[in-house]
């Protein structure tokens, strides 16, 4: 078995420079944390609210974490005082809701706008045409205290290239139409790649990859 250190540099050594490796350590204990950390990984993503609250608590200040799993508008205010980026934001009220918060704790909070590609009815996210509409939304430029920053995508569940293929290349022609149609907004993060498919994802035009097991081991 190679070690969590032997996983990351492997990972970092291929990786683009314009591309950012989020560690997903949800399920993960702090030790192994620690160890991504002792390698000089600061990026780190956790998909629970009470779970990122106490890891942030616990580990070093300088990690800069990341939120990628669902999150509920009554949760902004726990996660806001220290996130650094939300990828998984899906409603204007959502929004709404992390730009009260950010200006509580006077801050501007980075957003991704997740969009839903894949097959399965249960991964959440907005339709194209949902993400268009939000974009389009008159009050949005009223939120001073989030900067959206591009998108999140995450490709179904499946062995077969193909469909995952074809759904990154749909998110990647979402986030260029988005781009052009938007361009005060600066969307330049493409948030798409997991452990099975962050090679892929890549090659179609990933900024940032979300790679858990193949870093950390399965979950427990
Ligand atoms: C768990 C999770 C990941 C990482 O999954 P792995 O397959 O372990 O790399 C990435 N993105 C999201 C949104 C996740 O929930």
């Amino acid at each position: 078995m190679t070690s969590i250190k032997e996983n990351i540099l492997a990972i970092k050594k291929d990786l683009p420079e314009n591309v950012k490796l989020i560690a997903v350590s949800k399920k993960q204990n702090n030790n192994k944390i620690l160890e991504a950390y002792g390698e000089g990984h600061r990026r780190f993503g956790e998909n629970y609210v009470q779970e990122l609250v106490s890891k942030s608590q616990e580990l070093p200040s300088d990690i800069e974490w990341h939120m990628i799993g669902h999150l509920q508008t009554n949760k902004v205010k726990y996660i806001a005082p220290f996130v650094s980026l939300i990828h998984s934001v899906d409603s204007f009220k959502l929004l709404k809701e992390i730009n009260k918060q950010a200006g509580k704790n006077q801050k501007i909070i980075n957003c991704l706008l997740q969009v839903h590609i894949a097959e399965e009815e249960t991964k959440s996210g907005l339709s194209e045409k949902g993400l268009f509409e939000l974009l389009n939304n008159p009050h949005l430029k009223e939120l001073e205290n989030i900067r959206i920053l591009g998108l999140m995508g995450m490709s179904t569940f499946t062995d077969d290239q193909n469909i995952v293929s074809e759904e990154f290349n749909s998110l990647k022609g979402i986030f260029e139409r988005a781009k052009q149609e938007f361009k005060d907004y600066n969307l330049e993060e493409l948030s798409m790649g997991m452990s099975g498919d962050f090679k892929l994802a890549i090659e179609k035009g990933s900024t940032m990859v979300r790679v858990g097991s193949s870093i950390f081991g399965a979950r427990s």
